[in-house]
């Protein structure tokens, strides 16, 4: 069984190790950049649930935990703690990428770097790279990312919808104590903004936005914001971005043997935007299914688990648009702290909305 997998992200990475380590012998992906890892665009906040799915990987890329978020408005005057019941991991996302590439090839994968899949043709099996090379497939996994371009290529996207983000790793005089969330129109209108600890005296700040001005416009803010109070920037250590898909997540196979995962599924959480949680649930699955599933029916069994997820991001992607029409992240903040909300305890931080109790002043 020649099982292809175009993209050599967290997605891509995940499907080539679940299957490699089942025992499938010819597995190759296909990655068009010169190592894993590039271009960082990720913040790499996930919960204890997307730590425990990855195992020891995830557990060696942990920078630091979390058990508190703040969200508030610019100005600070709205402002709702989040006491997570489940803590929160910031992981070294490139680092993640980095084992899981390892593992890959110590499973018996092969990634082959440098390699763009331009065309996939689904009718004849076949893919072709960027220097024309014709590769022969049994099954093809499109592991993209948010681009989409051969997802709609294959007519399995219209227009996909991605929201900009932009962080700025910066160097402070002083350590924010915990994750700030910014709900705040003026840092953006269509999500929310962030300030997250690293290390010593060292930050991610970030946003996103449909328009990458705005979200760059929206990073700027946050800067003015922590000066402001107190914090004193010495120097931008990095910049970086990528698109975060708000599309409804898709369970998609296109002629029976090319399957859509990660990104390039829309498999997001709508509200916050994380894609290391669905990524990480369907990897913990994968063994089960290849199992007990005939070889030949895997994308069609691959495409039931990633339904489940479907399902369960559909009311929140209703939330997160109603939320939008409504005047976003900050009309949610404000109604809640003028109802005398004080604090927030979130059971499950995949489930925000099912596993929250609220606490009044
Ligand atoms: C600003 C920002 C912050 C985020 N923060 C979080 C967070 O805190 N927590 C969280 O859970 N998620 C977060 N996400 C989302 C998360 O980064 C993605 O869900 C995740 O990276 C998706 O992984 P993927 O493998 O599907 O796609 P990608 O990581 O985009 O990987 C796709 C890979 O495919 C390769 N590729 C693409 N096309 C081809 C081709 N034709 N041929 C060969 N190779 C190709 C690319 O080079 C890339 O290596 C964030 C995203 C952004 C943009």
């Amino acid at each position: 069984m020649r099982i292809r997998v175009i993209g050599a992200g967290v997605a891509g990475l995940s499907f080539a190790l679940a299957v490699t380590a089942a025992g499938y012998h010819d597995v190759l992906v296909f990655e068009e950049h010169s190592r894993v890892g590039v271009p960082k665009h990720c913040t790499g906040l996930v919960s204890e649930t997307t730590v425990q799915a990855w195992g020891s990987i995830a557990r060696s890329c942990v920078v630091r935990k979390f058990r508190d978020y703040v969200v508030r408005d610019v100005e600070g005057q709205s402002v709702i703690y989040l006491k997570l019941l489940e803590p929160v991991y910031l992981l070294d996302r490139v680092k993640l990428e980095e084992e899981l590439a390892d593992a890959v090839l110590s499973a018996g994968g092969i990634i082959k770097f440098r390699h763009k899949v331009r065309v996939i043709h689904p009718h004849h099996n076949i893919l072709i790279d960027h220097k024309g090379n014709h590769i022969k497939y049994d099954i093809a996994v499109v592991c993209e990312g948010a681009p989409r371009i051969l997802a709609r290529s294959l007519s399995l996207y219209s227009k996909p919808r991605n929201l900009v983000g932009i962080q700025q790793l910066i160097s402070l005089d002083k350590s924010p104590e915990t994750v700030t969330v910014y709900a705040d129109r003026r840092i953006s209108r269509n999500f929310f903004g962030w300030c997250v600890p690293v290390t010593d005296k060292i930050a991610l700040i970030g946003t996103a936005d449909l328009h990458g001005s705005n979200a760059y416009a929206g990073v700027l803010r946050i800067l003015h914001v922590l000066e402001r109070e107190g914090y004193r920037a010495r120097g931008i250590l990095e910049r970086f971005g990528g698109l975060i898909p708000i599309d409804l997540p898709r369970s998609l196979v296109a002629n029976n043997n090319v399957l859509l995962f990660g990104d390039a599924a829309s498999l997001i959480k709508p509200l916050t935007g994380g894609g290391l949680y669905a990524i990480s649930r369907v990897f913990h699955a994968l063994p089960g299914i290849l199992k007990h599933t005939d070889p030949k029916k895997l994308p069609h069994a691959f495409m039931a688990e990633i339904s489940m997820f479907k399902r369960k991001f559909k009311l929140h992607s209703v939330i997160r648009s109603a939320l939008t029409a409504l005047g976003g992240y900050e009309t949610a903040l404000k109604v809640l702290s003028a109802t005398g909300i004080h604090s927030i305890k979130i059971g499950k931080y995949d489930d925000l909305l099912t596993s929250m109790k609220l606490s009044f002043r």
